[in-house]
């Protein structure tokens, strides 16, 4: 808004007499060019300036109102006027108006002659102009800034290792760690194990204690997990109310041991669940175990977690809490 020059916003032509126009022909021209303000000038020198104000000022003084047919322009202009040079900006106008209380500026150049008017309602046209420019570019600004936090967002998401309820490993890291494990214990003859844990009647649970009561025993559940595991064992939240728990450099045996004790940390915990034939929340687990694979094996890690996927849902048909277990085998090419 400083930067706006007032060249630019000057919207009148100006009306100019000589100081020896009589106040008749002053009057009578402001009349017929609906004009509220008069610049006197000499040659293009602005030398006063006749306003509607000055004239009510001149008409409220009897002896004034009596000579009126003799007065002149000079009589009663005001002088000298307050100029503004063109290459002003609309802030020193607005300044200036503000400042002195007047509402015309006469417009001048570099030689002090007279080039245009500036009026108040020119400088809160364009003073109004310009703040309403201000604010689309600040609306604009802050658009941009909206998008590019929900990008650093997005952004941040992506580089999250964690699941934002549970507290453990989320699903895209899980697939990164067992990717790692699974090409690791190809080229090393390695074993490991993968188990998928799903919480029993959680659906129920839900509907009987709501998703809030639900969140927090899935926070819980994590926590048992946590604790019942080793520091080699990594656990994720695999989606909803499954987790899974990726356990390198172990057999089924021991696979089997630690799930054990994440189901019994979890019965433990004791957490009410009166829609459940177990009366308390409760966990199923399938394993599978990968013994030793040949460079060439052709068993993916995504088969790994079918399997487990399989054991989970003989867990569930064979009556929940509890868990099944298989040798992870490769998959037959059809
Ligand atoms: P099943 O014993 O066969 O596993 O039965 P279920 O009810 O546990 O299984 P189902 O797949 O029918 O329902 C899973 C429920 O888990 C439904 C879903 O609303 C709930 N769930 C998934 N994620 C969340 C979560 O983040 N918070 C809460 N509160 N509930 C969740
Ligand atoms: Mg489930
Ligand atoms: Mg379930």
């Amino acid at each position: 808004m400083n930067q706006i020059p007032i060249r630019e916003l000057m919207t009148q032509e100006v009306l100019c007499l000589a100081p020896e126009t009589s106040l008749d022909t002053v009057i009578q021209q402001m009349c017929e060019n609906h004009r509220s303000c008069i610049v006197i000038v000499e040659g293009c020198l602005p030398v006063g300036i006749i306003t509607e104000r000055d004239m009510v000022n001149v008409l409220a003084r009897p002896e004034m109102r009596l000579s009126a047919s003799t007065l002149l322009a000079s009589d009663v202009m005001a002088s000298p006027p307050v100029c503004i040079n063109e290459d002003a900006s609309l802030y020193e106008a607005l300044v200036i108006t503000q400042a002195r209380r007047i509402r015309h500026l006469p417009v001048v150049d570099q030689d002090d002659e007279l080039v245009g008017l500036l009026s108040q309602g020119d400088i809160a046209g364009a003073h109004f102009h310009a703040i309403e420019q201000q604010r689309e570019i600040i609306e604009q600004q802050i658009q941009e800034r909206t998008s590019e936090l929900v990008e650093a967002n997005e952004e941040l998401k992506a580089l999250s290792l964690q699941d934002a309820l549970m507290g453990i490993g989320n699903r895209r890291a899980m697939e990164v760690d067992i990717q790692f494990t699974h090409s690791n214990a190809r080229r090393y003859h390695r074993p490991y194990c993968v188990a998928l844990l799903d919480v029993d009647f959680f659906k129920k649970y839900n509907d009987h204690y709501g998703h809030q009561a639900g969140d927090e025993a899935l926070k819980k559940l994590a926590k048992c997990g946590q604790k019942a595991i080793r520091t080699s064992d990594r656990l994720y939240r695999y989606g909803g109310e499954e987790l899974l728990l990726l356990l390198p450099e172990t057999r089924v045996e021991d696979a089997i041991t630690v799930v054990g004790r994440v189901l019994a940390a979890l019965e433990e915990e004791n957490i009410e669940h009166c829609e459940s034939t177990f009366g308390h929340l409760t966990v199923s687990a399938g394993i599978s175990a990968v013994v030793r694979m040949e460079k060439n094996d052709g068993l993916q890690w995504q088969n790994v977690i079918e399997e487990a996927d399989q054991k989970l849902y003989q867990a569930k048909s064979g009556g929940r809490n509890r868990l099944c277990w298989q040798l992870a085998e490769t998959p037959v090419e059809s």
